[in-house]
């Protein structure tokens, strides 16, 4: 159809379709995101025109083979079954009606009877049923952990690069660098939300609101005290599914549960530091894949050459893999989001801005050149924002869902430990509560007369009186006995001493004579050696010895 013919169907009586002014589609906190924009108004201008040239009366727009599945099985939709499948249909055929119109040829009223049924069959099967959606949220919740300095909070900074104008958009972190460590743990434990960043994007024309969330977590790895550090991530997601189960199953809720925010995490990224990998890192990241899907990050990838980094990424990914700890993106996510090379998705970071190339450009400069961390040949970083946002969405979503469900049976129906036990507990409990019942009616029994009777009184205390006088006596026999007990012992201990005593001095008397007597044979050897050396002495040897 040519657009000329649009121009003279306009100019007669006859109004074309209403339509509704284009939205922009994509806006992100009050502002039209440019590329996003130029991309779906393109379709929606598509679709206007193909409505005006052949839509039905009603506005509904006609049948295509881009929209309804059905359409070329369809044998009954004139006109355009005689056209060749998939083609739009021949600019004559669509032409003729209003033509007629305007040549003022329709007048008869077989003619317009003929007219209204077509158009009825055109609306009859004039594809699916459009419904007017209302808006929609969809939320997604991305966990930040790993060491302080790694470059969580710049790498925050440039995941919503692409969808905030303003170079300085504020990341949620606490302030004073000082008291960095303290303040996090504190601000992570008492306000996670403190730490949390979020934007929102909303699709006009699907009507979805998206709420894409990024929370910091308080540094780990230190050496300080990791225990606390892992506890404290792990308690954050089990109660964010134990928010979602309260909101869920909240009876004075008012409103559909999906008209609630998602608490529930879907995603960890873990940054593991440039040229380690340490076991403390992979315990936790161990810890953290049984709870989430877990995502690892090899942090300043500027800082190690290209063959480094295979290294590193080999070396991390190899280790989580033995560790069972990495979650599996389908080859279908990672092919759509232009993965090619992670995960681990190794990434660059800066708070540096290169005005010069787009309102949010973060560069990191060197001497010898410049790092551009939305560069695809420089940071796995736009790969891993479109795989996160985009390709694997729903596929995070799906496995939130099944992960909360077993969240939700387990807090439903506790483990068989917990079966035999909890009646276990309750005997012992009921037995307690026996025996202080007891316990109370004993004493009240001997208490009363006690109390009421001096008699009974003088008679128990004298009888008290006895015992402890019975007991200082036995108390003071058993003292006596322990200590001729001890006397005896030491006067056993002091006979056997000095029979040691004795038994050695003879033993040493006999060692003496036994020395004695070797003394005596050895004199007596070397006197019988003397004297044969003196008898063998040479003739001319005259003196003694
Ligand atoms: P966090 O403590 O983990 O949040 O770390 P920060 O985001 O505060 O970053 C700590 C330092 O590392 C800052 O000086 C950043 O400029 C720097 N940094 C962040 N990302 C990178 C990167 O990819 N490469 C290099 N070389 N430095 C980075």
């Amino acid at each position: 159809m040519s657009t000329s013919g649009i121009a003279e169907a306009e100019s007669t009586e006859i109004a074309p379709p209403p339509t509704e002014p284009i939205a922009d589609p994509f806006v992100f906190n009050g502002e039209t995101m440019p590329g996003m924009r130029d991309q779906v108004v393109t379709e929606t201008v598509e679709t206007r025109v193909w409505t005006e040239e052949v839509g039905a009366a009603d506005g509904s727009p006609p049948r295509s083979p881009d929209r309804d599945p059905t359409y070329r099985n369809d044998p009954a939709t004139p006109p355009y079954s005689a056209a060749s499948p998939g083609s739009p249909p021949p600019e004559s055929q669509q032409l003729s009606d209003a033509g007629a119109i305007i040549q003022g040829t329709l007048h008869s009223e077989l003619e317009r009877v003929q007219l209204a049924r077509e158009v009825d069959v055109r609306a009859a099967f004039a594809g699916l049923p459009r419904v007017h959606s209302h808006w929609t949220h969809r939320y997604m919740k991305i966990l930040v952990v790993g060491e302080a300095g790694v470059g969580k909070t710049t790498f925050i900074k440039n995941l919503f690069a692409a969808y905030a104008s303003d170079p300085k958009f504020p990341v949620a972190d606490t302030p004073a660098r000082g008291a960095r460590k303290a303040s996090l743990q504190s601000a992570f434990q008492d306000n996670p939300e403190s730490l949390c960043t979020e934007v929102v994007l909303q699709d006009v024309e699907r009507r979805v609101c998206y709420h894409y969330r990024v929370q910091d977590t308080p540094a780990f790895g230190d050496g300080k005290d990791l225990d606390s550090d892992q506890a404290a991530v792990l308690d954050h997601i089990r109660a964010c599914n134990q928010a979602f189960l309260d909101a869920e199953q909240d009876p004075g809720r008012r409103s559909p549960l999906a008209s609630h925010p998602d608490p529930r995490v879907d995603a960890c990224l873990y940054f593991f530091p440039p040229h380690t990998c340490r076991a403390n890192d992979l315990e936790f990241a161990r810890l953290l894949a049984a709870a989430v899907p877990l995502i690892p990050v090899l942090a300043k990838a500027d800082a190690m050459t290209s063959e480094e980094l295979a290294g590193q990424r080999a070396r991390v990914a190899r280790a989580l893999a033995r560790h069972g700890a990495q979650w599996t993106f389908s080859p279908r996510a990672l092919a759509e989001a232009g993965a090619h090379d992670g995960p681990p998705f190794a990434v660059v970071g800066s708070r540096d801005m290169d005005l010069a190339v787009g309102r949010f450009w973060p560069v990191r400069r060197y001497p010898w050149g410049r790092v551009e961390a939305l560069l695809t040949r420089h940071s796995d970083l736009p790969a891993l924002r479109r795989l996160l946002f985009e390709a694997a969405f729903e596929d995070l979503k799906e496995n939130t869902d099944a992960r909360y469900l077993d969240f939700r049976r387990d807090q439903a129906a506790p483990g068989i430990v917990a079966v035999v036990t909890t009646p276990v507990r309750g005997l012992v409990k009921l037995a307690e509560w026996g025996f202080a019942v007891a316990a109370v009616l004993w004493l009240s029994q001997q208490a009363g007369p006690l109390l009421t009777d001096p008699k009974y009184r003088q008679r128990k205390l004298e009888d008290v009186r006895e015992k402890v006088d019975t007991l200082a006596t036995n108390v003071r026999e058993t003292a006596d006995e322990v200590r001729a007990k001890s006397a005896n012992a030491v006067g056993t201990a002091k006979e056997a001493a000095q029979n040691l005593t004795s038994t050695t001095r003879d033993a040493a008397h006999r060692a003496n004579r036994v020395l004695e007597k070797n003394v005596t044979s050895r004199e007596r050897r070397m006197e019988q050696e003397r004297r044969l050396r003196y008898e063998s002495r040479p003739f001319w040897r005259f003196w003694g010895e």
